[in-house]
């Protein structure tokens, strides 16, 4: 099961991720968190990539193509993995295309979780108190939406054109969340 999930900062991609992850036991990538990591451990990557994060601008497609080449390239994604974060862009979901194509790992299922931006700007807000992530200021918060609007929205049609892409409503509780994206996979309802 190899799947990409859309939508905008604050949708809940992470959180969904991780449920996903319990349920499937796949990886859960996230060009994010690789990211966080690599400034953590203070490499040259991290922190350069740093400066933009913390502005809410994207990290060159170069730099991430390198970080999800090297990841998609270990054992542990024999049976699938969760992209989160990742593509970005058109050009990032052309050139994971080839890659895949190449590792003979096609996309199965794109997923976009629709949330209005009302709703998100509250959401991070919390988040920012909870784990005072740098970039989940106001002022980021604001230039990510926009940087998503116009960069990442996109995707979601790419992913369109080649039957790949179903949308969910990012709105509820994450369990109510978990639940259409499991039915989306054809995994029906959960009985723990
Ligand atoms: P969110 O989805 O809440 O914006 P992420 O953890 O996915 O949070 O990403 C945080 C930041 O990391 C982004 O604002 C961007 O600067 C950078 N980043 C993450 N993934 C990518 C990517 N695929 N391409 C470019 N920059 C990225």
């Amino acid at each position: 099961m190899r799947i990409v999930l859309l939508g905008p900062p604050g949708s809940g991609k992470g959180t969904q991720a991780a449920l996903l992850v319990e349920r499937l036991k796949i990886p859960h990538i996230s060009t994010g968190a690789l990211l966080r990591n690599a400034a953590k451990r203070g490499t040259e990557l991290g922190l350069r990539a740093k400066a933009l994060t913390d502005k809410g601008e994207l990290v060159p497609d170069s730099v991430i193509s390198d970080m999800i080449e090297e990841r998609l390239s270990r054992e542990d994604v024999a049976k699938g993995f969760i992209l989160d974060g990742y593509p970005r862009n058109i050009a990032q979901a052309k050139s994971l295309e080839i890659l895949l194509e190449r590792l003979n790992k096609p996309v199965d299922e794109a997923i976009l979780i629709d949330i209005d931006a009302e709703l998100i700007i509250k959401r991070i807000a919390k988040r920012a108190q909870e784990e005072g992530r740098d970039d989940d200021t106001e002022e980021t918060v604001r230039n990510r939406l926009r940087v998503y609007t116009e960069q990442t929205a996109p995707v979601a049609d790419f992913y369109a054109k080649r039957g790949l892409l179903t949308r969910v409503l990012g709105e509820g509780n994450k369990d109510e969340i978990f639940q259409r994206i499991l039915s989306i996979l054809n995994l029906g309802a959960m009985t723990a």
